[in-house]
């Protein structure tokens, strides 16, 4: 596929676009300054900030480029909105690290059995949003008023802790993202499955994941 990608210069979105490149794709990468020409590309990826991607978004969209989207921190649902009107599918992945997925779905289970949780979640210093969205779509799964907890730290990539307590006994989840080459799986996976997915908005690896 060509690929117009936003932020394929950040932490996230260098790592990123080089695994998208070996797979094969042609990647087009779009930097802040740039125009936001996707003209020719099958598909967009953003990876940049929370102010910057729902312009890209519009952009891309607006152009006939369904979009995949890993930055965190914004509202995409009228973009969601926006996307069904053109047939085009907007995807949208607070974390596209399939072991976080996972822990996700473990701490929905584990929270059958616990009256209470709390969740840590550790980023490095350059994260400009707390919570973090994977904690705050944790949170939501878990139910009930579970506290997050932010620490932005440098030396940190993403982390997570889901902690269960009930008399007697703790589980803690834990999910260590070492490397942000681990995002391009998912990333794959959902270019892989846009076509497959109904025009508008979908939120969350979970929703391809069998
Ligand atoms: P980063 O290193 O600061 O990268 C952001 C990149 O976007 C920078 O290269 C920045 O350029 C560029 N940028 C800013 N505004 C732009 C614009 N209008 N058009 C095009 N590019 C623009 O940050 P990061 O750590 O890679 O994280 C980026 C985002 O992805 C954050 O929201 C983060 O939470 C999210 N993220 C999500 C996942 C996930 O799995 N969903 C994983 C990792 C990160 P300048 O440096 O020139 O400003």
């Amino acid at each position: 596929m060509k690929i117009a990608f936003f932020g394929a210069e950040g932490k996230a979105g260098s790592a990123v676009a080089a695994r998208l490149v070996a797979a094969g794709h042609e990647v087009r990468g779009i930097e802040l300054g740039d125009r936001p020409d996707v003209a020719g590309c099958d598909a967009a990826v953003d990876f940049t900030t929370p102010a910057a991607a729902p312009a890209n978004v519009r952009a891309a969209l607006e152009q006939g480029a369904s979009c995949v989207v890993g930055t965190t921190g914004w509202d995409p649902t009228e973009l969601g909105t926006l996307a069904q009107e053109k047939g085009l599918r907007l995807f949208v992945a607070p974390n596209f690290s399939t072991g976080a997925v996972l822990m996700m779905r473990f701490a929905r289970e584990a929270a059958e059995h616990f009256p209470r949780a709390e969740i840590v979640e550790l980023h490095n210093e350059a994260k400009h949003d707390a919570p973090s969205g994977t904690a705050k779509a944790t949170a939501e799964l878990i139910g009930g008023s579970t506290q997050v907890h932010s620490v932005r730290l440098p030396g940190l990539v993403a982390h997570q802790e889901v902690i269960f307590g009930s008399e007697g006994q703790l589980l803690t989840i834990r999910h260590d993202t070492t490397g942000r080459e681990s995002f391009a799986d998912g990333v794959l996976l959902a270019l892989e499955k846009l076509p497959e997915l109904p025009p508008g908005l979908t939120v969350g690896l979970e929703t391809l994941l069998s």
